[in-house]
């Protein structure tokens, strides 16, 4: 019994230290009478956490803040240079390396193209390690701030077992991360870039997002992260949210999955170049340049409308399946692709839509400049710092 209470006990104070920590995260700075009101615990027990999170150095006192009559109440300050994360994306051309702070500063980055050398994932993850510890070399990072490496994957993930299981685009099938954690001195994590994506958008932008929401990422492919009720939605054999290999034509092309007419051969950046190459036989045009052209060219505007048409359908499958609050679009994609698309998706997603209207499903593009992947991978190491509970459903 009394063993139980000793265990509760440890609980109740790991749980307000991270509610104190993300409480800071995000307002910086504040008394510790302004953080026992925030957060409904008594000042003794702020006090006492305050002082174990100053010396595990995550928060210092920075002055006095104005008496409202008695003692002046002493500020607490948030360290984000307390800790560091690293977040690794891999795509099928590039691998991007950064190095982050507490508040996904980036303090260091390196990337590199994928050759045929780094289709060898022994090789890849070799470079990998030499570029980690050329950034703490240059920037003076002790290992011991360093909260692990993240990598956000392009496939199926299980993210417990550190187990990649299917990446079609990469074409990799049951990698296991584990064997790759004794190049690393911190602790290695993995998970599928859509959802790390979901994961980064809902935390960066805790404000301006709500508790459900699908990240839809348009890359080479299209994956969707989904998150329900403030949890990343994996389901029975954590492969849920592979919309990207949902049927969008019957027996159309035949996918890297197996299957035929997936949604990601219709509605991907690399479905797009496809279908503008072929009409145009430009194999040097950029997916920006082209967006350009459609301003002026009824043939590329024809093109894009019928992509759009695609992105729509799909959307709108989604939108059915979840109901989710908020769907944000994001990927590799040039900046002009949001201005040249939103307002033509938006009216093919809700006109003649008997079930849903604008208001009842934001749809948005990621603000996060096409970082959302990587600063998901930052996130995953970090997640046992911010959050309350494990995060995945
Ligand atoms: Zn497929």
């Amino acid at each position: 019994m009394n063993k139980l209470k000793a265990i509760d006990q440890e609980t109740i104070k790991v749980l307000n230290q991270k509610k104190i920590i993300q409480l800071l995260y995000r307002n910086k700075q504040m008394t510790k009478q302004d953080i026992s009101k925030a957060l409904q615990i008594s000042i003794p027990t702020v006090i006492s956490n305050v002082k174990e999170l100053i010396e595990q150095g995550f928060l210092d006192e920075a002055g006095v803040g104005e008496s409202s009559g008695g003692r002046k109440p002493t500020i607490v300050r948030f360290l984000p240079d307390s800790r560091y994360s690293f977040g690794v994306c891999i795509t099928k051309d590039q691998v991007r390396i950064i190095l982050t702070n507490l508040n996904f500063d980036i303090i260091d980055e390196s990337s590199f193209y994928m050759t045929e050398q780094s289709d060898n994932l022994k090789n890849l993850i070799s470079r990998i390690k030499e570029e980690t510890d050329s950034i703490l070399n240059t920037n003076d990072i002790p290992i011991d701030k360093l909260l692990g490496i993240g990598f956000s994957l392009p496939g199926t993930v299980d993210e417990k077992n550190l187990l990649l299981e299917n990446a079609p685009n990469l074409k990799l099938k049951n990698i296991n991360f584990k064997d790759f954690q004794c190049n690393f001195q911190f602790p290695l994590f993995i998970e599928n870039e859509a959802n790390a994506s979901a994961y980064a958008e809902s935390f960066i932008n805790f404000n301006g997002i709500i508790s459900s929401l699908v990240f839809i990422s348009i890359t080479e492919g299209i994956g969707t992260g989904v998150i329900i009720g403030d949890n990343l939605y994996k389901g029975h054999n954590k492969r849920a949210g592979e919309f990207g290999h949902m049927t969008i034509i019957k027996d159309g092309e035949r996918c890297n999955c197996g299957k035929r007419g997936c949604w990601e051969l219709y509605a991907s950046k690399k479905a797009l170049i496809n279908e503008y190459t072929k009409k145009f036989n430009k194999l040097d045009m950029n997916l920006n340049d082209f967006l350009e052209l459609t301003k002026r060219d009824l043939e590329a505007k024809k093109i894009l409308n019928n992509y759009i048409d695609y992105v729509a359908e799909g959307i709108k499958n989604i939108i059915l399946m979840l109901d989710p609050r908020n769907i944000i679009i994001g990927g590799e994609l040039p900046s002009n692709y949001k201005t040249l698309i939103e307002t033509d998706l938006k009216k093919k997603i809700f006109q003649e839509n008997s079930f849903y209207d604008e208001e009842e499903c934001k749809i948005s593009f990621s603000n996060l400049q096409g970082n959302a992947s990587v600063f998901g991978a930052v996130l995953l190491p970090m997640g046992k710092l911010f959050y309350l509970t494990e995060k995945v459903i």
